[in-house]
């Protein structure tokens, strides 16, 4: 399974989170077109692969039981086991962390 966290604002999510300064929008869009790029390529591959695929965004971490509960719902019955999570980031370092899960 392949489980990205992406930050609202880096990532574009659309969200109220996300909205672009509204000065310099071109150098925005510009910064994050790549991230949703690879975003999408990273998708594609897992789904490739035969990988399920999910996107958790930051904003959804603000509830952590009704993210547990999405988790839990895609990932199976058990419980996950998870800690609060803290506060998120943006990452360009995405693809070299991902690892493959058992399972
Ligand atoms: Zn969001």
């Amino acid at each position: 399974m392949l489980v990205q966290v992406h930050g609202c604002f880096c990532h574009d999510h659309g969200c109220s989170l996300s909205r672009l300064p509204t000065s310099r929008t071109a150098f925005w869009e510009e910064k994050f077109a790549p991230n949703r790029e690879r975003d999408r390529r990273l998708e594609d591959a897992a789904e490739a692969a035969g990988w399920t695929s999910l996107t958790v965004w930051e904003c959804e971490t603000k509830d952590f039981e009704v993210l547990e509960r999405r988790l839990v719902a895609v990932v199976g019955t058990q419980r996950l086991g998870m800690d609060q999570p803290t506060t998120a980031t943006c990452s360009n370092e995405v693809a070299s962390t991902i690892q493959p899960l058992s399972g």
